[in-house]
């Protein structure tokens, strides 16, 4: 990835992709205090527009928050960056990953003393689990490993370090055949996949796991609640049980990389039908159709660039 054409924004200014370069004594390389976000701008019929960047932009802030990192910009010009990037790039549509870290002054558990550091580089990225998982959905497994306890990091940041248990979720999928993992709580209930919350749809209704489960508040999520609200589906937070995906009519992922993934298959166990279901269908269009520009209620939710 780092040798490239094209701009990343740091600490303020474009620089050339190649020469966005960091210390080997970068303290977050080290002990991995660092927040980041995960943002998508679309070709919608409007022309190039980040999707809900206001959004994204406030739990940025918010993960800094919890990781008590004073954050050296305004959100204004976070925004105003990320369009920026995405403009110098000359990218129609795009994935967009903002990161924050603490700098290479001191190292030392303690970061005081250490400046905080800004970049936002850009570049295209398609469907995140594949073309033909959107249509005929992935195969998931139950991770052997278990998502983070709410009180040993802290779940509503998207924090750098949160993501070795992802990693290790999703190298443990793969090597076994799978396509993605999902992660149970502490206290063995659902909680997300390793980079995606879940869905799960029976009889009729909608069930995501609560917050309490570990899981990140995702913007999709959040996204597929308004949609729920639109086409006047039952949405239901609530604790979930792996067993109960094994016998739901369908369920799916969601989240700005892997946008709606249906779930066709749960540690070798055909949910519903073993394909993408009616109710994942649904939801999955109305999505692309916001996304894309092509419902006026969401006009807010896209910022051109
Ligand atoms: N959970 C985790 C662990 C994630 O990394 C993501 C992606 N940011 C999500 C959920 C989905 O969040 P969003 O819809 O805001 O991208």
């Amino acid at each position: 990835m780092a040798d490239r054409d094209g701009k990343i924004w740091m600490d303020g200014e474009m620089v050339d992709w190649r020469d966005a370069k960091i210390h080997v004594l970068t303290h977050t390389l080290h002990y991995g205090c660092g927040v980041f976000e995960g943002v998508r701008a679309y070709n919608t019929v409007d022309g190039t527009a980040v999707f809900r960047l206001q959004e994204h932009t406030d739990r940025l802030f918010n993960s800094a928050k919890i990781l008590r990192m004073t954050m050296p910009f305004s959100k204004e010009q976070v925004n105003e960056a990320q369009r920026a990037v995405v403009r110098a790039n000359k990218l129609e549509s795009c994935y967009i990953r903002p990161l924050v870290w603490i700098g290479s002054q001191k190292l030392g558990v303690s970061p005081k003393g250490n400046q905080i550091h800004v970049m936002i580089a850009a570049w295209a990225w398609g469907a995140y689990l594949g073309e033909e998982g959107m249509k005929r959905g992935i195969r998931v497994k139950t991770s052997s490993y278990t998502r983070h306890h709410v009180n040993i990091t802290m779940t509503q940041a998207k924090a750098v370090s949160n993501y070795t248990n992802s990693i290790l979720a999703n190298m443990e999928a793969l090597d076994d055949g799978y396509d993605e993992a999902l992660l149970l709580d502490s206290s063995g209930f659902v909680s997300e996949g390793a980079g995606e919350n879940v869905f799960v749809v029976k009889n009729g209704v909608i069930y995501t796991p609560d917050l309490s489960a570990g899981a990140l508040n995702g913007i999709t999520r959040n996204t597929v609640f308004a949609i729920c609200k639109d086409l006047g589906i039952e949405i239901v937070q609530k604790r979930i049980t792996r067993d109960e995906i094994y016998i739901a009519d369908e369920c799916f992922f969601t989240g700005t990389a892997a946008e709606v993934t249906p779930i066709r298959e749960l540690d070798r166990l055909e949910i519903g039908a073993g394909s993408r279901g009616p109710i994942t269908e649904k939801i999955q269009s109305a999505f692309f159709d916001i996304v894309n520009g092509r419902n006026a209620k969401y006009a807010n939710w896209l910022t051109k660039v």
